[in-house]
């Protein structure tokens, strides 16, 4: 590729609006460019890495036995009806209505699509186990669309759905997934742990995360120095420090209950009315909620309520947050908000739901989808307290560390919520239909590329993984208006083309310094400079990432570098 002609922008400033450096990055070196909040285009220096992590993705799926498809974006709300997600999914499923006034959503993930067709398309186990995927773009109107493509509200993502008969088939092909995750990541050069993950909204069972490690990340994991253990810490305080009994030494008690409840429902697992009984704090942490319901007579000091809520790290929602729960009509939830408010009666018996998702279905009733867990003693509950660092570890092994840790994949044992829902069925081999036991498995291309990034990279600019490297060498001539330069530039292009290789060949007529600089800040692996003894067929080579240099003769060129 000649640069001259090649849109690739650089930019000399930081951009004042880019936060995290793969966005100012993204944004320098011409990778990429704004549209709208959270909406970018991949520019053509840009479109070349993410189609070379796209690569790595497809062959890794394609080896661990999954077919490529593709689906629509455009998806009818019936089918997120059925399923329940469209009141439990929240203003993040962006929706629209067409000319006939029919609602549809833009895809943030597509478990209802891929179900639907195979509902209809395969009958018999004889059919399965079989994962589809595909590589597409995605639509979540994110609360905080920010850091460039690390959280977009349009991003690419390769999504797997896997279908098996039986739950021993799922651990199979999650566990295939799961290989094949460590191995793209692995390719991508990219520092990862695979972490416990919540299965909150999803309904599922077995999940993982996997985490790239950085600063930036949004996640904190929990690890251990001594052994693998490794959670997010979102879910590692249940690991850790949940009281595992009453005060009488009675184990506590998951309550089983349906994935969609009313508040109603909830209070009957409390044997109260709970438009009478149940006083409620609620608070966000972001998209989640945790919401202590407390029933009875006794006055219960505030302070300690408090202190619980204060120990499991969260803030109470603001005013401003709260209202948002007051306008979905969650008034009667009781006191909301600013802890002054926080005026609880109760008695020994307490439930704590977690990971609570509220929406409203089509009837208007409000639906609280969360894991609750019932006969905690207030003071227990003061007690609960999120995993820290320095404490023991949960298996034994080694001792607590915290990093923060940007989510690159997820996979997820979904269990039948999805072919329940849709009626997907086969038929086992005694002739049984039986609801066919699915898997879900993300990975966001583009917001891998920012990762890479992240990991890779100086304060002169990226340095590419060769893997990944949109061309792997960079052909840099000092002076295209001096003859000796620009011959040997043009020999040598074709040469390493025929090669093989991918170049990039600055051949614009711009001063040393700034090609140089451009360089650097582009990332290639290998600088070929073509200086002053191009006569005699001397080129210099710099490895970008060591910073390495080396003079050698054109006849060895290739040898060197292959
Ligand atoms: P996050 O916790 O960052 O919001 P998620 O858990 O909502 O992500 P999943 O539903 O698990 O995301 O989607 C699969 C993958 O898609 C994620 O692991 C992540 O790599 C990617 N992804 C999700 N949301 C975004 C986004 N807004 N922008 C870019 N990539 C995203
Ligand atoms: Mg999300
Ligand atoms: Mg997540
Ligand atoms: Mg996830």
């Amino acid at each position: 590729m000649r640069q001259r002609t090649f849109l690739s922008p650089t930019l000399r400033d930081i951009p004042t609006d880019a936060d995290v450096v793969s966005h100012q990055l993204m944004l320098r070196a011409g990778l990429i460019r704004q549209s709208t909040s959270g909406v970018y285009s991949f520019l053509p220096l840009g479109f070349k890495v993410l189609q070379k992590v796209e690569r790595i993705v497809r062959e890794e799926m394609d080896r661990a036995g999954a077919q490529e498809m593709i689906m629509p974006s455009i998806q009818p709300a019936e089918l997120w009806q059925q399923s329940g997600r469209w009141a439990d999914y929240g203003p993040e499923l962006m929706r629209f209505k067409d000319r006939h006034q029919r609602e549809f959503a833009l895809g943030p993930t597509h478990e209802e699509v891929i179900t639907a067709i195979v509902k209809d398309d395969v009958r018999s186990y004889k059919e399965l186990p079989m994962t589809l995927y595909q590589i597409q773009t995605k639509f979540r109107d994110e609360r905080r669309p920010r850091f460039g493509v690390l959280r977009g509200r349009e991003f690419l993502m390769k999504d797997a759905y896997s279908f098996d008969v039986d739950y021993d088939g799922l651990d199979k092909s999650y566990s295939k997934m799961y290989e094949a995750y460590k191995k793209i990541f692995a390719r991508c050069d990219l520092n990862f742990r695979a972490v416990v993950a919540d299965s909150g909204a999803m309904g599922g069972k077995d999940t993982h995360e996997f985490m790239v490690l950085s600063s930036v990340g949004e996640d904190t994991i929990a690890y251990s120095d001594g052994s693998d253990y490794a959670a997010n810490t979102e879910i590692a305080e249940v690991n850790v420090s949940y009281p595992q009994s009453n005060e009488n030494g009675k184990p506590l008690e998951k309550v089983d209950t349906p994935d969609q409840k009313t508040i109603e429902q909830v209070g009957k697992y409390l044997n109260a009315d709970a438009t009478q009984c149940i006083k409620a704090m609620t608070f966000n942490v972001d998209d989640e909620a945790v919401m202590v319901l407390v029933r009875g007579d006794h006055e219960v000091n505030d302070i300690k309520i408090k202190h619980a809520l204060d120990a499991r790290n969260v803030t109470f929602a603001t005013e401003e947050e709260s209202s948002e729960w007051m306008k979905a009509d969650f008034g009667f939830l009781g006191p909301v908000g600013a802890p002054d408010h926080l005026k609880i009666v109760a008695d020994p018996a307490v439930m704590v739901m977690k990971n609570i998702i509220c929406g409203a279905n089509e009837a208007n009733k409000h639906y609280i989808n969360a894991n609750v867990y019932r006969d905690f003693k207030v003071d227990q509950i003061a007690d609960v307290r999120m995993i820290q660092e320095g404490d023991p570890s949960p298996d034994g092994k080694g001792t607590i560390r915290f990093k923060e840790g940007i989510e690159v994949g997820h996979v997820f044992k979904l269990g039948t919520k999805y072919s329940e829902a849709l009626g997907a069925t086969v038929l086992d081999d005694q002739g049984k239909a039986r609801p066919i036991v699915m898997g879900s498995y993300g990975i966001g291309v583009s917001r891998t590329v920012a990762a890479i990034i992240e990991e890779h990279h100086d304060e002169n600019g990226i340095i590419w993984p060769l893997s990944v490297a949109p061309f792997h060498a960079h052909l840099v001539p000092v002076n295209v208006k001096q003859d000796d330069q620009r011959e040997l530039s043009e020999a040598l292009y074709s040469e390493l083309q025929q090669a093989g290789l991918e170049v990039l060949f600055d051949d614009r007529q711009e001063r040393p310094g700034v090609k140089f600089k451009d360089s650097d800040l582009l990332g290639l692996p290998i600088r070929i400079t073509v200086g002053k003894k191009a006569g005699e067929g001397i080129v210099e080579l710099k490895y970008r990432k060591s910073g390495e240099t080396v003079e050698v003769h054109r006849k060895d060129l290739l040898s060197t570098i292959t």
